[in-house]
């Protein structure tokens, strides 16, 4: 298992859209496991491959209390969404130190293949069902402040790239 770094807004890499896995093998779950000690690491709730430079269709998930119940997420679909939207606070390990409003459905169904590659369908809402909508879309290349105005996206790129520079400095 190794800790990958994570690539941080507004790093292009973030907006590559990725595709679907062909076969859960060995590296897929090499992968995966590297994914979820790097989550655990960060303290994150979920990470997608992206956002550890990797541009394939795998989420890790854990929003359990007890940080005790992985939930692996191989080439999602969503297959329905409720209508019912609700906002709420998010952050992400791509965009350290950032939480805000974004509307999402309450309730999602996911199909997709676990770690060990079965088919299975989530049925999710709360916590889950935004974790997985926000992990969704980072594979599609698209991040939550993109959700946001264009003034506060543009003062958040601009308080990330000083905060890595300092970070480098
Ligand atoms: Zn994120």
């Amino acid at each position: 298992m190794a800790i990958l770094p994570i690539l941080c807004y507004p790093d292009p890499r973030l907006h590559t859209v990725a595709r679907p896995v062909q076969a859960v093998d060995e590296r897929i779950r090499l992968l995966v496991s590297d994914m979820l000690a790097t989550m655990y690491d960060a303290h994150g709730i979920g990470l997608a491959a992206t956002q550890v430079d990797v541009h394939e269709r795998v989420i890790v998930i854990d929003v359990s209390e007890e940080r005790d119940q992985p939930l692996v997420v191989i080439n999602p679909e969503i297959v329905w969404a409720s209508a019912e939207k609700v906002v709420g606070d998010e952050g992400c390990l791509s965009v350290p130190g950032i939480y805000d409003g974004v509307e999402r459905s309450t309730a999602v169904h996911v199909r997709a293949l676990d770690g060990e590659g079965q088919p299975r369908t989530i049925e999710a809402d709360g916590l889950l069902a935004v974790c997985l909508q926000h992990e969704m879309d980072h594979l599609l290349g698209k991040v939550f402040v993109e959700y946001l105005s264009p003034l506060k996206r543009n003062r958040i790129k601009t308080k990330m790239v000083k905060a890595q520079r300092e970070a480098r400095a």
